[in-house]
């Protein structure tokens, strides 16, 4: 077989204009308490770095579970969510048999599809970026062997009816409920249907609530479904600054860290009540740290916020999103620059 399969890959980019006010990739933007940052350094200042972490990252799991009210049994931990996707698709796919997810959404899915060779069932979004399941046949659906489903779904910000979830996992589905932004919805998280099943798991990250620089992807499943895709996991990959990083934060940051997300959804919701005043802007009610709006010139809109210094995401490049933006939500001082420059580009 050749490489040649792969040529139309490219590497994952991301926006990276210099600006002084980065609202593109859905981070929090906080910093950690200057003295949660001095306990790590102390704590790395006394690792053995020519040894090896501890596989089962057997510490970290503990306090992710005490966090998440389940068992450290019942865990799986990746380099980044990202990482899990694709060992899900390695692992949870089958041959000629195809992965299915909505569009639009996180691209890793499609990514990973095409990595590992499966075709792909894209669901379309009504209006309201609900599942439109109506045009996929029943055929399809019995040739699907893995399904993806983000929720809240990035980038518009909604999500998806659990109901909906279960029809598919109810085919024998094998179901993957990436609840990367579920900190910021008040809706119920599902972690429950994946204790409860043998093909349903559960995503979680750090990457939305503070820690997107140290890669820490978390899988939730039934115990042994979860033994099975630890075993497939690489060994070593949370890396030893990973494991304390993550462990001093969940051990003595997370009231600040609540506190933290609590202001990314009261600031989400005044930026919301801020745009919605536009009369020629559509903005997506959001349960995640991000605003999915529909705005005319969005290529210039978002071009003129550049050199304003705010660097949001222009989705415009997709075919399905012209003139769409998705906007994460800063600190309240960033958010007041945004809204100001917004302001004065809208009424140029
Ligand atoms: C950002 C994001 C992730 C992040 O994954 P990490 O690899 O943990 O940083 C996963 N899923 C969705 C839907 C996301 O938007």
């Amino acid at each position: 077989m050749s490489l040649q399969r792969l040529s139309f890959l490219k590497p994952y980019q991301t926006e990276t204009s210099p600006c002084k006010i980065k609202l593109s990739s859905n981070e929090n933007p906080f910093d950690l308490p200057i003295s949660l940052n001095e306990r790590i350094l102390e704590k790395m200042a006394k690792v053995p770095f020519g040894r090896y972490p501890d596989p089962a990252s057997t510490l970290l799991k503990k306090l992710i579970a005490q966090r998440m009210e389940i068992l450290p049994d019942q865990i799986v931990l990746g380099n980044g969510s990202d990482e899990l996707i694709q060992l899900l698709t390695i692992i949870a796919s089958e041959q000629n048999q195809y992965i299915l997810y909505p569009k639009p959404t996180f691209p890793m899915y499609q990514v990973s599809a095409d990595i590992v060779g499966r075709p792909k069932l894209e669901i379309p979004l009504t209006k309201a970026f609900e599942l439109d399941f109506s045009q996929i046949s029943k055929e399809q659906l019995q040739k699907t062997s893995l399904a993806f489903f983000a929720r809240p779904n990035n980038p518009t910000g909604n999500s998806f009816s659990v109901d909906q979830i279960k029809w598919i996992a109810n085919q024998g589905i094998f179901t993957v409920i990436d609840e990367a932004y579920i900190d910021f919805s008040q809706k119920p998280h599902c972690i429950d249907m994946a204790i409860e099943s043998d093909h349903i798991v559960v995503l979680r990250t750090l990457s939305k609530i503070g820690l997107a620089g140290i890669r820490l992807g978390i899988l939730i499943a039934r115990s042994d479904i979860a033994r099975i895709i630890d075993s497939a996991r690489m060994p070593f990959n949370i890396t030893y600054p990973t494991q304390i990083i993550a462990e001093t934060v969940l051990s003595e940051g997370l009231s600040e860290i609540n506190n933290q997300i609590r202001t990314i959804i009261s600031e989400r919701q005044r930026l919301f009540n801020a745009l919605t005043i536009y009369p020629s802007i559509q903005v997506v009610p959001s349960d995640a740290n991000f605003l999915f709006i529909k705005i005319e010139n969005a290529d210039q809109i978002h071009q003129d916020l550049i050199e304003a210094g705010i660097l949001v995401r222009n989705m415009s490049k997709y075919a399905s999103l012209k003139n769409y933006l998705r906007i994460s939500v800063g600190t309240p001082k960033e958010n007041d620059i945004f809204l100001k420059t917004f302001d004065r580009l809208y009424s140029e």
